[in-house]
């Protein structure tokens, strides 16, 4: 099967790392966002610094209006001031103009054309004039659909599955296809690991059938959280794909310093090439966590064993405590969707649009609410993406504006501008009344 591979960046500076290849046989390239305001230059630059210095092979950072496309234009151009040549992302939603905009100031813009216009025709139409920037300005897209991010005419006709989300990205492929536009990469993220493999398993095979070649992969597990959670999450789906020969980028997505984002990609996609055999050894702990989980994730996943016996080591002959392994088995075990122990948490990993301390806020949450095993709580960055984006979460904590909260029950909102230093107590105390 031919896989489609291009440039992203300059490959005049590949050496110096602003190039990279996507797709083809090319290595798996890692990559992550920026969580600063794209519109705060200062403290944006400072973190695609660290970014870069961490090996980050693609940097994305939210572009919501025109002024972020020239924040992100005037970041591009300190950064390479500098000799930082990391090819930059915009991640565009909602509007197209934006969109055109970036595409002449980015290597790559990533966006979701469902959401353009609520007019399917004005969609297409709106994409079109998008494929024409990108072709004279040279710059590659990612066609970006999230499971909870599903337009309403795909969702009356396939509900919320993993074939309409297979189905919404193959309408934009064809279109990319009779436009003769091959500079696409497509991701399909989900929270829920099962609909998240699912999904790119059914549109690989959708594109070796209709088109007889794969448009590159960039793979993702949305709202995965943060800690050894997280990394888990991300590993068993992510991990459960590389190993089947789908994706060819990766973000891991933690509710932490995104800079923790790229060790994790590359552990992952390192696991993803080994032949395991016998006790998993490492060097670290992540490593371990990581190695764990993709070994035994993908066949937890398809049921294709319902249990693991873990050991191993991460300090040369020091065997893993029993008591740890126990952990990151009940872990494990929720991340393949196989057996419920603890409360299932779903947050993003924060980003341009956040409006308050996410990271803290959301290990707050997660520690007075240990005791909840088996309700999904969705902590989100912001109002606008945030509620659908949540998925199927029971309850949802959802920044609304500077200093104020929205909760939802499900997918609807119980209460709306709720100051934040009450909002967690709030969300308590309607848990608790339910
Ligand atoms: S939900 Fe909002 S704040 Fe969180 S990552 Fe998505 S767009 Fe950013």
């Amino acid at each position: 099967m031919k896989r489609i591979a291009f440039d992203i960046g300059d490959p005049a500076l590949a050496s110096r790392g602003g190039c990279v290849t996507i797709g083809g046989d090319s290595p798996v390239a890692v990559q992550t966002m920026t969580n600063t305001h794209t519109r705060d230059i200062e403290p944006t630059l400072e973190q695609c610094r660290r970014m870069a210095s961490a090996g980050a092979q693609l940097i994305r950072l939210t572009t919501q209006g025109p002024k972020e496309v020239e924040s992100l234009a005037e970041i591009r151009r300190r950064l390479h001031a500098e000799g930082i040549y990391t090819p930059l992302v915009a991640d565009v939603h909602f509007r197209s103009d934006v969109a055109m905009a970036a595409a002449r100031v980015a290597d790559k813009v990533r966006i979701n054309p469902g959401n353009f216009a609520q007019d399917h025709e004005e969609a297409c139409a709106r994409f079109r004039e998008l494929i024409a920037v990108c072709r004279q300005c040279g710059t590659a897209l990612r066609i970006g659909l999230n499971h909870g991010s599903l337009g309403q005419r795909i969702l009356s006709l396939y509900g919320a599955t993993p074939t309409a989300m297979k189905e919404a990205v193959m309408e934009w492929l064809r279109m990319c296809v009779e436009e003769d536009f091959y500079r696409v990469a497509v991701s399909l993220k989900a929270s829920n690991t099962r609909v998240m493999v699912d999904a790119y398993r059914l549109l690989a095979a959708a594109m070796d059938e209709e088109f007889g070649c794969r448009f590159p992969f960039h793979l993702g597990i949305t709202e995965a959280g943060n800690g050894d959670e997280g990394r888990i999450k991300s590993a068993v789906g992510i991990g459960a794909l590389l190993r089947e020969g789908i994706g060819d980028t990766v973000r891991v997505s933690l509710t932490e310093d995104p800079v923790n984002e790229i060790a994790a990609g590359f552990k992952i996609v390192e696991a993803a090439a080994m032949d395991f055999d016998g006790p998993v050894n490492a060097a670290d702990w992540e490593e371990f966590i990581i190695r764990v989980a993709v070994r035994f994730g993908p066949d937890l996943l398809d049921c294709k064993t319902d249990d693991c016996d873990l050991e191993g080591s991460v300090v040369a002959g020091v065997p893993v405590a029993k008591a740890d392994l126990e952990r990151v088995k009940d872990i494990l075990l929720q991340a393949c969707r196989r057996r419920f122990t603890r409360p299932e948490y779903i947050a993003c990993p924060g980003c341009g649009r956040t409006m308050y301390d996410l990271e803290g806020t959301f290990n707050e949450v997660k520690r007075r609410t240990a005791h909840l095993s088996g309700m999904r709580i969705a902590v989100m960055g912001c109002i606008v993406n945030g509620p659908g984006e949540m998925a199927d979460a029971d309850w949802g904590y959802v920044g609304e504006s500077n200093g104020y909260v929205s909760i939802f029950r499900g997918k609807e909102a119980v209460a709306r501008r709720v100051p934040q230093q009450e909002a967690i107590d709030r969300l308590l105390e309607l848990i608790e009344k339910s």
